[in-house]
């Protein structure tokens, strides 16, 4: 689907913000805020932040993006959504990385008690060191 008729699904108005920020999450990733704008910015000539900041919710509210917020780490945004995927975070440098769901729909753990909540996800961040930041403690010791 290209970007104008993936808003078109999500009955959303197609623009070009919204288009242009569609197109950068679509480079794959999690990108912050900060990243999204200065692409786009190379796509468009003139949006503000707020302009990205109102296009993000837009497209999360309808779906078409997924937000993420590691402890410790600025909000970061991301196309690969409905899939319930998990995310592998490095304690060293930040590095994000996406880990399937073994099971593929929330919520994908059943709570030993849920006090009469209905549950409907399961937020699973696995922590660790990435590759990179392995080596450089290797190379320190
Ligand atoms: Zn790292
Ligand atoms: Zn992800
Ligand atoms: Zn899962």
């Amino acid at each position: 689907m290209t970007g104008e008729e993936l808003l078109r699904s999500r009955g959303l108005r197609v623009t070009r913000p919204r288009l242009a920020v569609l197109e950068v999450l679509a480079g794959g990733g999690h990108l912050e805020v900060e990243e999204i704008t200065q692409r786009v910015r190379r796509r468009l000539d003139s949006v503000s932040t707020q302009a990205i900041y109102d296009v993000l919710g837009a497209l999360s509210r309808a779906g078409l993006s997924r937000r993420i917020e590691p402890a410790g780490s600025p909000a970061r945004y991301e196309a690969r959504v409905g899939d319930n995927h998990h995310h592998v975070v490095c304690r060293g440098c930040g590095e994000i990385a996406d880990v399937d769901c073994a099971v593929g729909s929330a919520p994908c753990l059943d709570p030993v008690a849920a006090y009469g909540f209905e549950v409907d996800e399961a937020e699973v961040t696995y922590w660790g060191l990435c590759p990179n930041c392995q080596l450089r403690r290797a190379a320190d010791r």
